[in-house]
């Protein structure tokens, strides 16, 4: 199969989502084609239908690779992402539903977490990024929706990296005590922050998510704009609030004929996919109560509860089902009459026909879900009240109650309340009503669906938020209290960090600025430097050239310093000889550019100057040649690293330095900072993990042990320009 089967000229836009609109079903006919349900097929289908562009998700079925999907006329091209049956129990039903789902729906003890599904999630994740990435070379905008593809734009933002791209989350963003749980929160954050927006249905999502990126990635977050600086990214965050398709709704309910199921009582209408997010017990609870309380109602009103079949994989569903079945079951038994079932309970998907008639013919919508990211139930019903106007009875838990003010709001776990907000809906005067749902019909005509996506994809495609220098302010906040008092022990990697990185390492030389901060620093009294670099000793010490810092040479093999016994580490005598054997064969892949860096005891192959297409073929056999020299290659910045393999690495250089200077209860005498930019000072990161504070610069691409980011040198710089000037310990 091609990556895309039904192409179209215009690909403004490229979307992704778990599902394709429609689910495909195999039958004797061959491939048939239903339409999936849920608000998010509501939302964007239209909208591809009008710009036109590529649709990204899973068709449904398991198919086989050079299986064609049935043609159709929705006006866009669609691109199959296909998934294995084990993979859509683990992606889907496992990780998906069993671990997000009740996790950012604030319910973690609904939650499983396997580490196996997380595996199969990355996976998954993976594959729908690639799909999109080859779709995408030339969209003007990248757009990934919802909870399963949280992990997607990082894939993306692999191979694209300057293309527009955008997430919008569908269902709520947790508070970090609970988002905290999830023991792969970092993964996904990160993912996350790989886009230039991300789009909540409300502010307090919004905010839940920057306290998370805040806390738990120590990312800079300039709450006033909404704007989040991760390594060299910015990413702007936003509440967009979902709409629907008012305009067809409102013209269901004017056509549709009326129902059987309202002309007999009052209707009070409950619609929900059968979710235990959606509240459905407390609901026929509170109805209960309302017929305890208010006999008035007996055979004059009805709750017609619709449930539409979902998830039914996950036992927690198929649970729910029972306990509902029962609940309608024991509640008919006790109030049922011969002429009147106070409750009507349909458990199966109906058409929008019937329930635009549906919304239209009831008195009262119950919508009171425990926690819900929006629910667009509530507005299709306000869409469709063109009659006599009926009350919203709407949960304050869900998304919705943001907007729809003019709802009667309840708390879904406050049963009396409910029953009392019943009571009210059903007793209500014209005149308030009407007020009510007029200006609730406004708002949502106003703020559809074609409005939200026009607001959304404005948004991801204004402009890119800038970086804004660092100030005092962001230093004082991460590193105030922490250095409060105590002295300073400052580790710097060199190039990358104190200076960028050059063609070749001579011409990277300290800028003037950079050296009288670095000086400023090792004058004063209570701050010891450090320079821990990959290049050797005297290389790196004649780049510097300040004599009262510590210099730690060749990843810390040798380390030199004022008042500090000289370090060479014992093995090394054992390598002289290999290195230069090393050399030789290094030198014959020195080619094209590439060139060998000889630092005594290790070597460093350095190819940035060989062309983009045959790095990688140089970079293979140079992890070969090392290998088999008995050295251990390691990735670096444009170049590979021969190491002998003693167990030695800046992490521990650095923890002998601290040892040696400070003594063996360093780390209640100093507080320490650590600086790098290299796959090498990882090491370092890892080691001092919970002893300091540890900034990676550069891209937020790679992954980092550090505990922040900073951008580039002249990110370093200031930080280091506040550390010079921060006011002394004692
Ligand atoms: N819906 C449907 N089939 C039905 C009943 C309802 O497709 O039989 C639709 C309904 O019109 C609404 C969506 O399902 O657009 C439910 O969206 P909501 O935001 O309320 O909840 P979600 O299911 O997305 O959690």
């Amino acid at each position: 199969m091609t990556p895309s089967q039904q192409k179209n000229t215009k690909r403004s836009i490229v979307v992704a989502s778990n599902r394709l609109p429609f689910t495909y079903q195999r039958t004797s006919e061959g491939l048939e084609r239903r339409p999936s349900v849920g608000g998010l097929v509501a939302a964007l289908d239209p909208v591809l239908r009008k710009r036109g562009g590529t649709w990204v998700g899973w068709p449904g079925i398991e198919m086989d690779a050079d299986e064609i999907l049935p043609s159709a006329d929705e006006g866009y091209s669609v691109s199959p992402v296909l998934l294995s049956e084990a993979e859509i129990q683990r992606f889907y039903h496992g990780f998906s539903n069993r671990t997000l789902w009740p996790l950012m729906h604030s319910m973690p003890a609904r939650a499983k977490f396997e580490s196996r599904e997380w595996e199969v999630f990355k996976r998954v994740n993976n594959r729908f990024g690639e799909t999109l990435a080859a779709e995408s070379a030339d969209a003007g905008l990248v757009w990934v929706h919802d909870y399963q593809l949280m992990l997607a734009p990082a894939r993306v933002r692999q191979e694209l990296p300057n293309t527009r791209l955008a997430f919008f989350l569908h269902i709520p963003f947790p508070p970090y005590d609970i988002f905290r749980l999830l023991p792969w929160d970092r993964e996904i954050l990160v993912a996350l922050l790989t886009c230039d927006l991300i789009g909540f249905h409300v502010r307090s999502y919004a905010h839940n998510f920057l306290d998370c990126v805040q806390r738990i990635l120590g990312a800079r977050v300039r709450r006033d704009e909404m704007v989040v600086e991760y390594g060299d990214r910015t990413t702007r965050v936003g509440a967009f609030p979902l709409g629907i398709e008012y305009g067809t709704f409102e013209s269901l309910a004017l056509a549709a004929s009326r129902q059987p199921e309202t002309q007999k009582e009052t209707v009070v209408l409950g619609v929900d996919r059968l979710d235990y997010t959606k509240g459905i017990p407390e609901r026929i609870h509170a109805f209960e109560r309302l017929l305890e309380r208010y006999p008035e109602h007996h055979e004059n009103v009805a709750l017609l509860q619709v449930a539409v079949p979902s998830r039914s994989q996950v036992s927690e569903y198929r649970e729910l089902k029972r306990e509902i079945d029962e609940q309608v079951g024991r509640v008919n038994g006790r109030f049922a009459t011969a002429s009147w079932s106070p409750i009507r309970y349909l458990y199966r998907s109906i058409t929008p026909k019937r329930l635009a008639a549906l919304y239209r013919d009831a008195h009262v919508a119950l919508i009171t879900p425990i926690r819900d990211g929006m629910n667009l139930v509530a507005k299709e019903f306000v869409a469709c009240q063109v009659g006599d106007p009926g009350v919203l009875i709407l949960s304050r838990l869900a998304g919705a109650a943001d907007t729809m003010r003019e709802a009667l709001l309840v708390n879904p776990y406050d049963i009396e309340g409910s029953a009392d907000a019943l009571h009210r809906a059903l007793t209500m005067e014209e005149e308030e009503r009407r007020s009510r749902m007029t200006a609730l019909r406004r708002r949502e005509r106003r703020d559809d669906v074609d409005s939200w996506v026009a607001s959304f994809t404005k948004a991801a495609t204004a402009a890119r938020a800038s970086m804004v220098p660092f100030t005092d302010e962001d230093f004082t906040g991460w590193l105030g209290d922490y250095m409060k008092g105590y002295r300073l022990a400052l580790f710097l990697d060199y190039d990358g960090t104190l200076t960028p990185l050059r063609e070749h390492p001579s011409k990277a030389t300290l800028t003037r600025s950079m050296r009288a901060t670095l000086e400023a620093l090792a004058d004063r009294p209570d701050t010891d430097v450090a320079i821990v670099s990959g290049r050797a000793l005297d290389d790196v010490r004649s780049m510097v050239k300040y004599r009262e810092l510590t210099y730690a040479g060749n990843h810390g093999l040798e380390i030199e310093g004022p008042d500090f016994p000289g370090f060479v580490h014992e093995d090394l005598i054992h390598y002289r000889e290999r290195s230069e054997e090393l050399l030789r064969d290094l030198e014959k892949i020195a080619v094209d550019g590439a060139w060998t860096e000889a630092k005594g005891p290790t070597l460093t192959y350095h190819y940035r100057a060989v062309p983009e297409k045959r790095r990688s073929a140089f970079i293979r056999e140079a992890h070969q040649i090392i290998s088999r020299a008995g050295y251990q290659p390691r990735d670096a910045q444009c170049a590979v690293e021969a190491r002998p393999p003693i167990g030695w690495d800046k992490g521990r250089a650095v923890l002998h330095i601290l040892r040696q200077r400070y003594g063996p209860s360093w780390s209640e005498e100093v507080r320490v900072i650590y600086v790098g930019d290299d796959q090498t000072d990882e090491d370092a990161f890892r080691f001092l993990a919970g002893l300091s504070q540890t900034f990676r610069v550069g891209s937020a691409n790679t992954p980092t042990a550090a505990s922040r980011r900073l951008a580039d040198v002249n990110g370093v710089r200031s930080l280091l320009e506040w550390l010079a000037r921060r006011s002394g310990s004692n």
